[in-house]
Formats: structure tokens, sequence, C-alpha cells
């Protein structure tokens, strides 16, 4: 572990070569989702529980190793070959590994047959101890961040974000304090990406990651100190 570990923010290929989405097929499988042991509030969507039955739909050429969708809750799918290489190579975050079964695949634009269909196993990021840097990120929020805990409020945008030095304990696929929704990597993470040519995913370092729907801009630069 360096002292200066990079970490991106994980996202969908959108418009990619293997751009795919999935729906859950199964109306009345969703658990509890995770609330703050200290304030209590729900930090986290709704848990996807087994069977987990999908219909993929196949925007890109093929079939993307990376698949988030609706009705997926807090979790996303992953293909066997990404699966093998996650745990073959040791990496640590991801829980479940339930295996999903495609029902359909749906082709939504124009490209060759869809080829045959991988393995895919439904899998959830962990909630870490690792925790935003609210001072040294650029985040509106909603209203100030009370919860020492989950240190979380609404989201107006972001703007670029990093972690507080000493909360990340080496998760490769985590879920921080404060940013619940995001799902973060390590650079661990990006270079198994990179080696075994996973498609669907996109990393953004987390400094230069922007959500911004309401086109606020970045938030006012705070005041020097003097
Ligand atoms: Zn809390």
């Amino acid at each position: 572990m360096t002292l200066s570990q990079h970490f991106f923010e994980l996202e969908e290929d959108t418009w990619g070569t293997h751009d795919t989405q999935f729906w859950g097929l199964e109306p009345d499988n969703s658990g509890e989702g995770p609330d703050c042991p200290r304030c209590g509030e729900p930090i986290g969507p709704l848990a996807w529980l087994p069977p987990h039955r999908v219909r993929l739909e196949l925007y890109g050429q093929g079939l993307g190793d990376f698949v988030r969708g609706p009705g997926g809750g807090n979790s996303f799918l992953i293909s066997e070959r990404f699966a093998e290489a996650f745990r073959t190579e040791g990496l640590t975050g991801l829980l479940g590994f339930h295996p999903a079964e495609v029902l359909r695949v749906q082709r939504k634009r124009k490209g060759p047959k869809p080829g045959a269909v991988p393995r895919y196993f439904a899998v959830t990021p962990c909630y870490s101890r690792a925790a935003v840097d609210e001072a040294h990120s650029r985040i509106r929020r909603v209203e100030p961040v009370t919860c020492p805990e989950c240190r979380y409020s609404g989201l107006d945008s972001i703007h670029g974000y990093t972690l507080e030095p000493g909360t990340w304990s080496g998760e490769d696929v985590f879920r921080p304090r404060g940013l619940p929704g995001s799902i973060v990597v390590s650079e661990r993470f990006a270079e198994l990406v990179q080696r075994h040519g996973l498609t669907n995913m996109k990393l953004i370092p987390t400094e230069e990651f922007v959500w911004d729907p309401l086109r606020l801009g970045p938030p006012p630069a705070p005041a020097p100190c003097v």
C-alpha cells in the first residue's frame, strides 16, 4: 500500500462498445437497505435478494463485463471472467457472488447478433470505513453533514473529492462514508481492469469526478486561512 494511493469512481461506459444494462425481473425480491448505526438514516438502496433473474439490454457491440440496471438495488452484475480474475488475484470489497439467471438478451441498437452469453454473478460493494474528506472535496450538500458516522446528507453536486487519509483499510471496491451512492475502486482494481481488458467500465479519478445534474457549477472556494 503506497502513501499516495489513487482512487477512482466506477461508472458504466455508456455509449461504449460494450454498453449493456440489465432489468431485474422479480418484482418482490427487495430486502432491507442499510441504515446508519448512529443516526438511523437509510444510507443506501434496498438489498437485491436472490433469485437474480434478469433481462439484458445490449446497446453496444458485445455484452459487457460490468452491468448495472434498475431493480438491482445496491448490487450489480459482473461476468464470470471478471469474477474469476477478481477472486484469483485476491481483490477485496465485493460480496455475494450469487449466480444470475439471464432469461433474455434484447438488442437495443444496431449491431451484430449477441454472441454467447457469459455467466453473470450479482455482487454488492461493501460499505467501507473510508470517509470522504469533506474539507478537501468540492461537494454541494443540501444540508450540512451532522452525523459523524455516516457523514451523509443530500447531494446537489460533486466536483471532485478525496478520501480522508488513514480511513481506508485496503478494500479494492467500496462505498465510502459521505458518498454512499458512489462506487470507489483502488489502483489495484484499475490495473486488473486494464490487464484483463474488462469492459463497460469507466474509471474516473475521484479528484476529477463531476456529478452536477442541476448545473450549479463548482461550489465557491473556501476563504483562505489568514
Ligand atoms: Zn448517520
